[in-house]
């Protein structure tokens, strides 16, 4: 892949990573920090030809990576700051919470200086527990890694993912950052109308739980039939994960005390089939992280509404 300028001082290098849940790959971005020295953000997935890209792309601007910030852990965002880090011999900063190796810390409201270069922490909890975003005041550019992407939404999928958590961060960046004139995200282009893409966001969430909380009233008790009815236009083969989602929002409802959990049965075999995350078809272990595999939904729970 081919460096991207993409203003004075952020330039981007795309992941060969393309896929259902990282598009058309990972967006690594290079920030230059103005004396010789470059600021790596989300260095991607595990991929050696990818590091040496980005190690290559400063050298061949004089310059060297001395910092690797990482938005979060998942599995196309971190694995690469290992490789690039033993490359460059950059320093790796992550969250406190964050399992991959780093050495330094991002801290929700300080900054992170280098050289000429200033960037912004904010804690951006919700897709991820140890999520941040950074905010380049200089360029009035905002990096939020996997809480606003390019193109489409996010999945928000338990147990790292928490709905109402991403919904406070999507609020709280777009109030923070109002002057925010660029989203740089994870995946997909730049984003260059940032609070029309907060509110759309948002507003799309809303609408999401409205559909929730209706079709509950209209008597579909159980994730597998709120995806058939919500999910109803898209690529069946994304049911699993829209599942995910699902459970996300109930979750969430459950939490406000607007949803219960009656009983659980047994899956049909028809419900299990819409349940299974077939792994080998999404892609890879990005999809195994993102949609929770880990936790596998085994038992149908039938949901009622609170009165
Ligand atoms: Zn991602």
């Amino acid at each position: 892949m081919a460096l991207e300028r993409l203003s004075e001082r952020v330039s981007r290098l795309r992941a060969p990573n393309p896929g259902p849940m990282t598009l058309s790959g990972t967006n690594s971005y290079l920030i230059d920090a103005g004396r010789d020295r470059f600021v790596a953000i989300d260095p991607g997935p595990d991929h050696q030809g990818h590091a040496l890209d980005l190690a290559f792309a400063a050298s061949d601007r004089g310059a060297t990576i001395a910092a690797i910030l990482v938005t979060h852990g998942h599995p196309d965002h971190a694995p690469g700051a290992a490789r690039l880090a033993a490359l460059t011999g950059a320093t790796v900063y992550g969250h406190p919470r964050s399992s991959f190796a780093h050495t330094a810390t991002l801290w929700d409201g300080k900054t992170f200086e280098l050289d000429d270069l200033c960037l912004e922490v904010s804690d951006a909890p919700g897709h991820a527990v140890d999520h941040v975003a950074l905010y380049l005041r200089d360029e009035h550019a905002l990096f939020t890694g996997d809480v606003v992407v390019g193109q489409g939404t996010v999945v928000i999928a338990p147990p790292g993912g928490e709905m109402a958590t991403y919904r406070n961060t999507l609020e709280t960046l777009r109030d923070r950052y109002a002057g925010a004139e660029r989203i740089y995200g994870g995946h997909g282009p730049a984003i260059e109308t940032p609070r029309a893409k907060f509110d759309e966001y948002i507003a799309h969430r809303a609408l999401r739980e409205r559909q929730v909380l209706a079709e509950l009233r209209a008597g579909a008790a159980t994730i597998p039939a709120l995806v058939e009815r919500i999910y109803a236009e898209i690529d069946q083969l994304l049911w699993p994960a829209a599942a995910r989602q699902v459970l996300a929002y109930l979750d969430a409802l459950e939490t406000q005390g607007r949803v219960r959990r009656v009983r659980e049965r047994c899956a049909t075999a028809a419900e299990r089939t819409l349940l299974e995350l077939d792994l080998a078809r999404l892609g890879d272990p990005v999809a195994a992280e993102e949609l929770g595999a880990a936790a596998p939904i085994g038992a149908v729970v039938e949901y009622a509404l609170e009165p």
